[in-house]
């Protein structure tokens, strides 16, 4: 499974798209992890080919994790795509696509030449989709949010979207090859938000075996940065990566 981080940050930072992650799996799918106002246009840096994704996960209903949907969608259609497009979220995650749709480009809908088909998951259900194994799980958000555990039989990721975990999240991220994780703040609590000591707690005990912190809160990040380059030592038994967007990672 191959990783594009095409996104690393909140909602807010100039500096940083919206955290978004593009997957190639080992069984040959695509899958596009959240996407926010600024990620549609870092997607088509990486990928040009409007028929290559498969699946779009979004995590939860805040425009840093769906906004650039309109966008993406517009360019799909003005370049043909011709493949259906699964979206994969929670419940109302197909009137959320589509209200954005309709609110950005409000005749878009009706040009689609491509199916696009909707599937709604719970918490304690799994559901194979393309091939592709999912299982969610409540994170601890301002609004309802999902984490999410993705494997394609070969490797597995958890992706966190926005929040600390919850009790769900503990089991489905068990064993995990790569853990993406949001952690807002170094080790204070905020409400709705994860922080990088706690979460890299949470990394040890599922026994992942990489971490990635990403939306981190602005003003925060330099301090989570300098923190973790400082102490290196602390974090031998598990590889820690603070990503930028446009890194890479081969699991
Ligand atoms: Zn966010
Ligand atoms: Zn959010």
């Amino acid at each position: 499974m191959e990783v594009i981080f095409l996104g690393v940050g909140e909602a807010c930072d100039e500096k940083y798209p919206n955290t978004s992650l593009l997957l190639y799996t080992g069984n040959q799918k695509t899958l596009l992890l959240d996407c926010g106002f600024s990620v549609t246009h870092e997607f088509f840096k990486y990928e040009k080919d409007v028929n290559k994704v498969d699946i779009i996960w979004i995590s939860h209903f805040h425009g840093d994790h769906f906004l650039g949907l309109p966008l993406l969608l517009l360019r799909f259609w003005e370049q043909g795509r011709i493949k259906p497009l699964h979206f994969v979220g929670q419940k109302g995650i197909d009137y959320v696509v589509r209200s954005s749709m309709k609110l950005a480009f409000p005749t878009l809908a009706d040009k689609i030449s491509f199916d696009y088909i909707f599937h709604q998951l719970v918490e304690g259900e799994e559901k194979e989709i393309e091939e592709i194994k999912f299982a969610v799980a409540s994170t601890g958000h301002t609004q309802p949010n999902l984490g999410v555990r993705i494997s394609d039989g070969e490797k597995v990721l958890y992706y966190s979207g926005d929040g600390p975990p919850k009790e769900g999240c503990y089991e489905i991220a068990k064993g995990c090859d790569l853990l993406v994780q949001e952690t807002f703040l170094l080790d204070e609590d905020i409400y709705g938000h994860g922080n990088f000591i706690d979460c890299i707690d949470f990394a040890r005990k599922e026994g992942a075996k990489s971490f990635a912190a990403v939306h981190m809160q602005r003003d925060a990040r330099s301090s989570i940065v300098s923190y973790f380059e400082k102490n290196k030592d602390k974090f031998n038994d598990l590889n820690v990566i603070i990503p930028i967007h446009g890194d890479k990672i081969t699991l």
